[in-house]
């Protein structure tokens, strides 16, 4: 099976998959997104590693050699120490039982030689790809340079599939378009995405979450097509309260917003689509971890407080949607879920999604960590590894990563 991508209004494409390209003998450029959360030199979560293993395997096994690369951090396209990828290579040695060859030079120095002295129990990692202002430029030098020496290339780097960089979308023109496939991850995401919007199991229940209505906007319109029900927590929902003539108190607002907020309840009137806000909260005086919590048992919010959770009832309310569901989709935290006392929200919306019987999808980064605080992960039936790409995608953008991988 292809997978149809309706990506460029109306024009649909198939991607070129890996299963298809005959690797037999042929050296491959692999793009992971292998940006996993660091403590020092310990990774903190190899939810990322073990995505890509699939497609790491399959090509280990059909090549004849091959070379990771990835981004890790935001290291400002200077090498930084902090976000090297060395850790990352040698927790990949350890699980596929093979030696790292920790490759820095390949800016400047051709890769190939390097390649050649290799034997058949290593593999090739390139250090971060963000170490190097080309990679961000998408620039043509620094692209050529990466492809060089290498026969086929192969992204499975979904989180990055939006993004318009060397290793994305320029390494491609260093290869024969039918040498440019997509990895088993990319192939699985963009599936599960294509079935949310094309034909969601009904009820659909949407759960927007997070800091910003005006970063979300375009994905909930185009959800408000599919979907029978929203459920906005986070902080957008202090906008949507507001909008609705609630008092908010010192609640972060978006004041500028309302005129989105009015066109997703218009949009949502249009569709029949139910919309739900936060009864009660879960509050503090200031932001900040220590400000003890304080909470609010109605829809209005005192003055001197800000809210910075969704309250017991509201996780009672969303909870009984969700577990009513066909199909869950949830993007963004309840509430500031990074401090403890303003987690239960989000542990919430997870446990009530883990003990659902829905197809139930966590699209984005800080739902993801929820899910993982409370180790229900194993209970979704699909967890994004690209917050980004996976609400670009929804939102029906061409995602420059996916072109190139198409027909
Ligand atoms: P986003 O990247 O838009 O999904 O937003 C995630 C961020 O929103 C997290 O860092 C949360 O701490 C933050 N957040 C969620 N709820 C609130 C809230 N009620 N007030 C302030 N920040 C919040």
């Amino acid at each position: 099976m292809h997978f149809d991508l309706d990506i460029d209004q109306g024009g649909v494409m198939k991607l070129r998959r890996i299963q298809d390209l005959d690797m037999r003998g042929k050296d491959v450029l692999l793009r992971l997104d292998l940006n996993v959360p660091m403590k020092g030199d310990e990774i903190t979560d190899e939810t990322r590693i073990n995505a890509a293993l699939p497609t790491i395997e399959y090509v280990a096994k059909n090549s004849r050699r091959f070379a990771i690369c990835s981004h890790l951090g935001r290291p400002k396209g200077q090498p930084d120490p902090k976000y090297s990828l060395e850790p990352v290579g040698s927790r990949l040695a350890e699980i596929l039982d093979k030696e790292v060859v920790f490759f820095t030079d390949y800016a400047t120095e051709p890769t190939k030689p390097v390649l050649d002295q290799m034997t058949e129990s290593q593999f090739m990692l390139l250090e971060n790809l963000r170490f190097h202002p080309g990679e961000k430029l998408n620039d043509v030098d620094f692209s050529r340079r990466l492809a060089a020496g290498f026969d086929c290339y192969v992204d499975d780097a979904f989180g990055t599939v939006h993004r318009s960089h060397a290793s994305v979308v320029g390494v491609t023109k260093g290869f024969e378009p039918d040498r440019c496939v997509a990895g088993f991850l990319i192939q699985k995401e963009t599936e599960v995405m294509e079935k949310l919007i094309s034909a969601p199991k009904a009820p659909f229940t949407v759960v927007m979450g997070g800091a910003k209505v005006s970063d979300k906007i375009a994905v909930i319109l185009k959800l408000l097509d599919v979907c029978n029900n929203l459920l906005i927590g986070g902080a957008m929902a202090y906008t949507f309260l507001k909008f609705n003539g609630a008092s908010v108190g010192s609640s972060r607002v978006e004041d500028d917003c309302f005129d989105l907020v009015e066109s997703i309840y218009s949009q949502a009137e249009k569709r029949n689509v139910r919309i739900t806000l936060p009864c009660d909260h879960t509050a503090a005086s200031e932001f900040s971890e220590t400000s003890p919590a304080v909470e609010v048992n109605e829809k209005d919010i005192p003055p001197g407080l800000m809210g910075l959770d969704i309250g017991p009832k509201t996780i009672e309310d969303f909870s009984r949607v969700i577990k009513a569901s066909g199909t869950v989709f949830w993007n963004g935290p309840m509430g500031v879920f990074e401090w403890p006392e303003f987690s239960l929200g989000s542990c919430g919306i997870a446990k009530a999604m883990a003990e659902s019987s829905a197809e139930t999808i966590v699209g984005g980064g800080d739902s993801v960590a929820a899910v993982n605080q409370v180790g229900l992960a194993a209970n979704m039936s699909h967890i994004s590894t690209g917050g980004g790409a996976s609400l670009e995608f929804l939102e029906g953008k061409a995602l420059p990563g996916l072109r190139v991988l198409a027909f």
